[in-house]
């Protein structure tokens, strides 16, 4: 018999529904998620296209990355934005989705994936009659690109180091610890806003981008100040969005990882990059249930099979996960 907790898959309970604005395209925005049956994982349906396409959320179905996630199945049938929703499935435990949706992009709300776990639990979550599906990450894998890292180290629970250096003052270097436990990533994650600076706002706009950005939806800085009267939601907020991103970004590899990840500066395409350059080894992961000699219990305190993926990216997020303690 399956046990709740990390052993069975999970699906929403009920539908719920929400709409918004898109980030990019600033048109308006319905979304539906339906609970789903066991291994059906998390699939977008655009109800707005002939047909009703699917599109599945997964790291091969990703498109563009210029400045979010987008999923795509082929020629026109897409959907943006998607990594605070997956984020909130992620940070969660859930398994199993169909995500109606009547546009090109996910509803901004307010950049974080706070409105989605508000969501997820008016919805509720129940357990399946099926087991989880973790991918065990068993060789180490990094990727570069500039001063961006990325990397899977083989651990036997999941946890997340980030790191992120910015020249603007308001934000200078950040490091966020993270490992999943009942309750954490509403705590600790979801309420990190995603950013941007003004600077760049014309920029984007002038592309066609950030059409529906404002305030209400992004932490704007200035050159030496934050333009939210409001300010910020945690003080390294920036960098817990990061975490956020990368979190949602790792759970289109189609399962919940076991393993550690370590970023730096890291954005969509480095966090892609990786889980191709892991699915590319087949020696480097396996797919697995949860171990079942494992006492639930001590899973979430399980602090061993630390290996840092780089000396100085190591140090760092390891001293400063200590000074937190
Ligand atoms: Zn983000």
């Amino acid at each position: 018999m399956l046990t709740s907790g990390k052993t069975a898959q999970k699906t929403l309970k009920n539908r719920i529904k929400c709409s918004g604005i898109g980030l990019h395209s600033g048109a308006k925005v319905t979304m539906t998620l339906n609970p789903a049956a066991p291994d059906t994982g998390i699939v977008f349906r655009r109800i707005d296209l002939p047909g009703q396409p699917l599109v599945r959320a997964r790291y091969d179905q990703v498109s563009d990355l210029r400045l979010c996630t987008t999923v795509s199945a082929g020629e026109g049938v897409m959907v943006g934005t998607v990594e605070h929703l997956m984020a909130a499935f992620a940070g969660l435990g859930v398994d199993n989705v169909v995500v109606e949706i009547d546009g090109p992009e996910v509803p901004v709300m307010d950049g974080s994936s706070a409105p989605f776990v508000f969501l997820i639990e008016c919805a509720d979550l129940i357990d399946q009659v099926a087991p989880r599906r973790y991918l065990k990450v068993l060789k180490p894998v990094e990727v570069r690109d500039g001063q961006a890292v990325a990397a899977l180290l083989p651990a036997d629970e999941f946890s997340l180091g980030f790191e992120i250096e910015f020249a603007n003052p308001m934000i200078g270097r950040q490091v966020a610890e993270f490992r999943l436990a009942p309750g954490r990533f509403k705590a600790e994650l979801a309420r990190a806003r995603t950013f941007g600076f003004v600077q760049e706002v014309e920029q984007m706009r002038s592309m066609g981008l950030a059409r529906g950005g404002s305030l209400e939806n992004a932490v704007v800085l200035g050159a030496d100040r934050i333009l939210n009267d409001e300010g910020l939601r945690y003080d390294d907020e920036f960098v817990r969005h990061k975490a956020l991103d990368a979190l949602g970004d790792l759970y289109l590899a189609g399962g919940p990882i076991l393993g550690r990840y370590e970023g730096c500066r890291s954005g969509h395409a480095v966090n892609n990059r990786l889980l191709h350059t892991l699915f590319a080894d087949k020696s480097a992961y396996a797919w697995t249930t949860y171990p079942k000699s494992r006492d639930l219990g001590e899973f979430f305190s399980a602090e061993r099979d630390y290996r840092p993926a780089s000396a100085e990216l190591g140090t760092r997020i390891r001293a400063a996960a200590e000074a937190a303690l």
